[in-house]
């Protein structure tokens, strides 16, 4: 059911709370300032104050502020996202930094030196990787939970040496779960006790059929330490991207997810967004969870100043006029109005989900106290 505090009811008529609780003593309703009422108490108590209430619920505001599906011909062929994960010390860190070293793009000029929660590779064929650069579950759930599905592939690395370990089978059972297929990356091959055909008879303990075996899993025997295979590792993702036949329209206002966002002295708040739909330009005007801003300019990977990003490009926008959190959803707007109105609707639905989730803590407190 929809409902307002008497405070937000008092501001949105710009009327004193005072004035709005005595009106609602008059209506029989006994309410502090904080609290709850329905929409229809609302109503009344707009009348009586001689206005005229309209009522802006999800459909109103949130409906179109994510456009329509896209026609088959708009739809271009866009980089796939990877999310690394696997048991601790199995090589994920280790792995995403090889991965950076076979970026062609950077040459001799720094190469990706920003951590900004993701990059993208152009590796040799030309052929560009968007890699989330926060591996483990943490990060992963914590995004579908928010409802944020980036990731298109999950590589998982399981060290040759170790097998497959809790947070081997804890990641297995996110990617089946989230339904995004996995590459495996058989790590430390390096080493004189690997048994990389331990770790792959052990995968099939855990509904994990690789190539090998008869199944659609590939896997890739790795060194991230030695740099050994990591071509074919390239080639096994681009395989897998193939078939998933990975889509969007970059034509047309940009839509996507934060990957992670800070507060930074002298920058304000920023975030990682990863681009999914369309392009977005310096000066778009967005929301973003409960935030909103305007576009003051992107950055790269490499620390570069970008006019735009297209789909599947992970991007460090500035100009948030407030820190959302990993996992919320970016959406370009037509304008200011539009970004205001929606990042303050959002707000109000969180204070006063806050605001129900307080008050029945208190209640529970106050029946135990009894
Ligand atoms: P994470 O916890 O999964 O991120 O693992 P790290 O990347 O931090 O690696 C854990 C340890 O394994 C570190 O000491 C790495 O140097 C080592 N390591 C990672 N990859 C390899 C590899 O391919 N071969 C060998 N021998 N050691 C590796
Ligand atoms: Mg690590």
């Amino acid at each position: 059911p929809e409902t307002i505090t008497v405070q937000e009811l008092a501001n949105r008529m710009a009327e004193r709370g005072g004035n709005v609780i005595k009106t609602l003593m008059k209506l029989g309703v006994m309410a502090t300032i904080n609290q709850v009422i329905d929409a229809d108490t609302a109503e009344l108590v707009v009348e009586e104050f001689g206005h005229k209430a309209k009522r802006v619920s999800d459909a109103d505001v949130e409906i179109g502020l994510v456009s329509g599906p896209d026609t088959e011909a708009e739809m271009m062929s866009r980089p796939p996202v990877v999310t690394v994960m696997g048991h601790v010390d199995h090589g994920k860190t280790s792995l995403l930094d090889a991965m950076r070293s076979t970026d062609v793009v950077s040459g001799e000029a720094g190469g990706i030196t920003q951590h900004i929660g993701a990059y993208q590779v152009q590796v040799p064929s030309g052929d560009r990787i968007t890699f989330i650069d926060t591996p483990g579950h943490a990060a992963f759930t914590a995004m579908r939970a928010r409802g944020a599905e980036v990731t298109d592939i999950v590589v998982l690395v399981v060290a040759a040496n170790d097998g497959i370990m809790p947070q081997t089978i804890e990641a297995i059972r996110h990617a089946q779960a989230a339904k995004v297929p996995m590459v495996v990356a058989i790590n430390k091959i390096d080493l004189p006790e690997a048994d990389p055909n331990r770790v792959r008879t052990e995968l099939l303990q855990h509904d994990v059929v690789v190539e090998e075996m008869g199944g659609d899993v590939q896997t890739v025997e790795v060194s991230a330490k030695k740099r050994m295979n990591l071509d074919k590792l390239v080639e096994a993702i681009l395989l897998q991207s193939e078939i998933l036949d990975l889509k969007a329209n970059p034509d047309r206002t940009a839509e996507g997810a934060v990957v992670e966002a800070k507060m930074e002295r002298g920058r304000g708040s920023v975030a990682t967004v990863l681009i999914q739909r369309g392009t977005l330009r310096v000066g778009d005007t967005f929301v973003c969870g409960k935030e909103w801003g305007r576009v003051r300019a992107l950055v790269n990977e490499r620390g570069e100043r970008v006019e735009e990003a297209g789909p599947s490009v992970p991007v460090e926008v500035l100009g948030f006029n407030g820190t959302p959190e990993a996992g919320d959803d970016f959406i370009a707007v037509e304008d200011e109005a539009k970004a205001r109105e929606v990042s303050g609707y959002r707000q109000r639905k969180d204070r006063e989900t806050q605001f129900v989730k307080s008050a029945r803590g208190s209640m529970e407190q106050m029946f135990e106290r009894i």
